[in-house]
């Protein structure tokens, strides 16, 4: 297996534009094929739950996403339900179209391979439903909550060059050690209550 491709970095122009819409004749290509597999193993290297093609400086309408058992080993069985944080088997959609379901917030702190050492609290809807194709054509209609529907949200973001950064709560933004250490484990609208701008309402 050769090396897996490195993760572009937030400053290049990739992540920060609108992501071509894959034509269907381009998929069962073995171009395409590779393409998957690239960003499999770079998502698997990292690791990650989930990357866009632009993570690996392509230009496409692609994202992929697979959360397993050992990823999420250090939250609680308590954290893991507020999340809703499930295993999801690996599964690449083509052309994703993303709708929200249920728009009712919910707030988790959320990283991203592309901004490296940061986490910051993210306002995502509760439920989505995405519409697309897998690497072969087949048609995908998925209707999910909780943490997947979160990576979704993320990275069909990544094909409109929008990061997480751009959604943020700016106040609760912090290097992965310090918010680790000392806000992860507390309930986001205390994070929220603790880091907002004093004087201020909230953050
Ligand atoms: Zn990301």
């Amino acid at each position: 297996m050769s090396k897996p491709l490195p993760i572009v970095k937030c400053g290049h122009p990739v992540l920060r534009t609108r992501a071509r819409e894959v034509p269907a004749e381009e998929l069962r290509t073995e171009e395409f094929r590779k393409l998957v597999r690239k960003m499999v193993d770079a998502m698997r290297a990292a690791p990650g739950v989930g990357l866009a093609a632009p993570q690996i400086g392509v230009d496409q309408r692609v994202i992929v996403l697979e959360d397993a058992e050992r990823l999420m080993s250090k939250l609680s069985p308590a954290e893991r339900a507020a999340r809703g944080r499930v295993p999801v088997p690996l599964t690449c959609i083509v052309n994703p179209v993303l709708t929200l379901v249920r728009t009712e917030p919910v707030t988790f702190f959320e990283g991203c391979l592309s901004v490296p050492g940061f986490m910051a609290l993210v306002e995502r809807a509760v439920e989505v439903r995405v519409t697309g194709t897998n690497e072969k054509g087949e048609p995908i209609d998925w209707t999910v909550s909780g943490w997947p529907a979160r990576i979704l949200q993320h990275e069909c973001d990544h094909l409109e060059g929008t990061l997480y950064v751009d959604r943020m709560l700016t106040r609760t933004f912090g290097a992965n050690d310090e918010v680790l250490a000392r806000w992860a484990a507390m309930d986001p609208a205390d994070v929220r209550a603790r880091l907002a701008r004093p004087g201020a309402e909230g953050a």
